[in-house]
């Protein structure tokens, strides 16, 4: 086999499934991918990968690409050049700003997607047609976790890195399925147990693997995260563990946040939890004594109607046990999509530019404007609205157009039916992806995108690491780099940027935005990386908050909480609290995943797992065929039995099903961050009679 050593290329890429960022060599002959080689450069992974990470490529050459844009006509689409698409297009996006308004167009970025197309996205939206209505799938997910620093500590990001986390003394796990959504640095938190007895306690209502293997698990009810995060706090005050010196030198609101606690007795957790005092006694002593303790978080605490105000409690506690700004402490919201931290990052939010300046700070404003040679008029102070709020704007007919990038918004938002009747009511819809997803049925117009291994450009991880990634081989058909068909849109628009490398873009935002001012491909090249803020002479931050705060007077805040009731609960009609979330094999919904037998014979079914006790009660048996239905619909899938649920629980993956959960979840959603409470949906539970 020697002989074919040289027909093989070996080139850099960035995995695309989780926010964990690892990197690795794709070897590839032609179109063909031979294998993926992790390598012991690549910063966040080493030699490290899973099995989507490695396996999980066969849809880069799924005979079910688009690669040719599509118009709609008639009810059906039709293949288009791309002049013709790209001039329709402009045409119909100018026409309905000067028709209903700029706040009449709303514009989804691809968490999946560049930053620097990413950053493309929100100036389209911000500087062309004039709305801050520009989002992307961190409202779905984790835009609660970032409220809840912004609030306490300053930066929307992970507190430190990976290898913090393998630092720690003690790792708390808290709504997070971390071996199966974050594989590698479950594997990282695995080797530490074993190489210096880190201590791991597990808060979940589900029995996943990491609860197996933690020193302590728990199992509130559900929705009362925040009750045993503030009981917790307030042992620590009680008993000692304050960190009386860090809260002195660094901490505002200590005498407010403490007065707020009063109601937190350990009393009152054990009879909302469910939890017993001594085992709350347990978790606050070892997490007391530790020397350095990393907190995760993820959906399982974000997706509830308070999930930003338990973030906060969560990172409450860690402000009062002084777990920041050392090696092995943080808060760290895990981010699922690979480059969901990115895309908030790079400014696809609706009240934020790159680098998280608010849109209605007058003096950000104006440096912006100046960044894109307009007059700082020309830029909204109005704060926009999210993916959340644009759906519900389309369903009231004020929002006309919206132009989604890469987001199965179609099947990912809560109440699915509500979003397509929401869609079927818009004027113009414009989808850029590379499958004909679900999304894209209801577009006007189709534009086809490309996969990462197919563009350069840059990604950031859930530490805040910025990689890059290079083309792997050319696009597929008449596909192009997403960038690409920006620039290209928005010179159709007037607004002839030039770009011809995404440098270029990457460029431009740092010479604007502090929190990137040092971020070159220069210094990205290869495996070298760098975490943000970056400042102009190159020096990164892999642990935030050594000198201070992210704040005014660089100080912490402790927020005062109060604890509120779900807004939905089980109850006599509808017994059961449906968990739901995601399977190692799977990303999204399986457009990519399902496209190939190495990673859809892994996990070719769909299932709702359900409590042996509940077995019993009903006699389901693995296979059963059952009928979940809530407030909203009701679908049919097969019980798969087991004990990682308990009671009255179940759990039902979000990748399978046409409709999938999202039929079942409903509009209520938390009213800081307009993110759905997919976790806080009843269901009634039928057994079928059916083969
Ligand atoms: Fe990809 Fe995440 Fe797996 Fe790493 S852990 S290979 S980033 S899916």
């Amino acid at each position: 086999m020697h002989w074919r050593q040289p027909e093989i290329k070996r080139t850099k890429t960035v995995c695309t499934y989780c926010g964990v960022g690892c990197s690795f060599e794709m070897w590839t002959r032609d179109r063909h991918i031979l294998k993926v080689q992790p390598v012991a450069e690549a910063p966040a992974n080493g030699i490290s990968t899973c099995i989507k990470g490695k396996f999980a490529w066969d849809f880069v050459n799924s005979e079910k690409r688009l690669t040719m844009p599509l118009i709609r006509e008639n009810g059906r689409f039709r293949e288009a050049g791309w002049d013709e698409a790209l001039d329709l297009v402009a045409r119909r996006l100018i026409e309905t700003r000067d028709k209903y308004g700029a706040d009449s167009l709303g514009f989804i970025g691809s968490s999946k997607a560049s930053n620097e197309e990413a950053y493309l996205t929100q100036k389209i939206a911000r500087l062309i047609i004039g709305t801050n209505s520009v989002d992307n799938s961190s409202r779905y997910c984790q835009n609660p976790a970032t409220k809840g620093l912004f609030r306490t500590v300053g930066y929307g990001g992970d507190a430190g890195s990976i290898e913090d986390i393998q630092k720690a003394e003690v790792v708390v796990i808290v709504g997070s399925n971390t071996a199966e959504n974050h594989p590698v640095i479950a594997s990282r938190i695995k080797a530490a147990q074993k190489l210096h007895g880190q201590k791991v306690i597990v808060i979940d209502p589900r029995k996943h693997e990491m609860a197996e293997r933690a020193d302590i698990y728990l199992k509130p009810k559900a929705s009362t995260d925040l009750i045993l995060a503030s009981a917790l706090s307030r042992y620590m005050f009680d008993n000692g563990y304050a960190d009386q010196q860090f809260l002195d030198k660094w901490v505002n609101q200590v005498d407010e946040y403490r007065e707020s606690l009063e109601p937190f007795t350990l009393e009152f957790a054990e009879e909302k939890t469910g939890i017993s005092r001594q085992e709350l006694i347990d978790t606050a002593e070892m997490i007391g004594k530790a020397g350095s303790v990393s907190l995760l978080w993820a959906m399982g605490i974000t997706q509830h109607s308070h999930g930003s105000d338990t973030s906060t409690a969560l990172s409450n506690l860690l402000v009062v046990t002084g777990n920041y700004g050392k090696p092995g402490t943080g808060g760290y919201p895990m981010r699922g999509h690979n480059n969901v931290q990115g895309a908030s990052d790079f400014g696809c939010l609706r009240n934020m530019y790159p680098g998280y300046e608010k849109v209605t700070d007058d003096s950000a404003r104006e440096r912006w404007a100046k960044g894109w040679g307009v007059d700082k008029e020309r830029l909204s102070d109005k704060v926009g609205e999210g993916n959340f709020l644009m759906v519900q704007s389309a369903e009231k007919e004020k929002l006309k157009a919206m132009y989604v990038i890469g987001e199965e918004t179609a099947f990912s938002d809560a109440d699915s039916a509500n979003v397509h009747s929401a869609f079927e009511k818009l004027d113009f819809m414009v989808v850029q992806d590379i499958f004909m997803s679900r999304t894209a049925e209801f577009a006007d117009v189709v534009l086809p995108g490309c996969p990462s291994v197919e563009k350069e450009g840059t990604f950031v991880n859930t530490e805040r690491r910025i990689q890059r990634f290079y083309e792997v081989m050319p696009p597929l058909g008449d596909s192009r780099p997403d960038w690409c068909i920006l620039t290209d849109l928005a010179a159709r628009m007037g607004y002839d940027w030039g770009y011809t490398h995404p440098s270029q873009i990457m460029e431009e935002c740092a010479s604007i935005s502090p929190l990137f001012a040092g971020v070159t491909y220069e210094r990205l090249e290869g495996w070298k990386s760098l975490q943000w803020p970056v400042k102009a002479d190159g020096s990164d931050s892999p642990l935030l908050y050594t000198e201070g705060f992210h704040s005014e007077d660089g100080k912490a805040s402790l927020y005062p909480l109060e604890w509120k009731e779900p807004d939905e609960a089980p109850d006599e009609k509808y017994r059961f609290s449906l968990d739901n979330g995601r399977m190692l094999e799977h990303f999204q919904a399986t457009n990519q995943t399902g496209r190939g037998p190495r990673i859809w014979d892994e996990a070719p079914g769909w299932f709702v797992e359900v409590s042996p006790e509940l077995a019993a009660e009903k006699g389901i048996e693995d296979g059963t065929w059952v009928c979940l239905s809530s407030r909203r619909d009701s679908i049919e899938v097969r019980a798969l039995v087991t004990s990682r649920v308990s009671g009255d629980t179940l759990f039902l993956p979000i990748h399978q099903g046409k409709p999938g959960v999202n039929a079942l979840t409903g509009e209520h959603h938390d009213p800081d961050v307009d993110t759905p409470a997919y976790k806080e949906t009843a269901v009634n539970l039928e057994v079928l009679d059916r083969e």
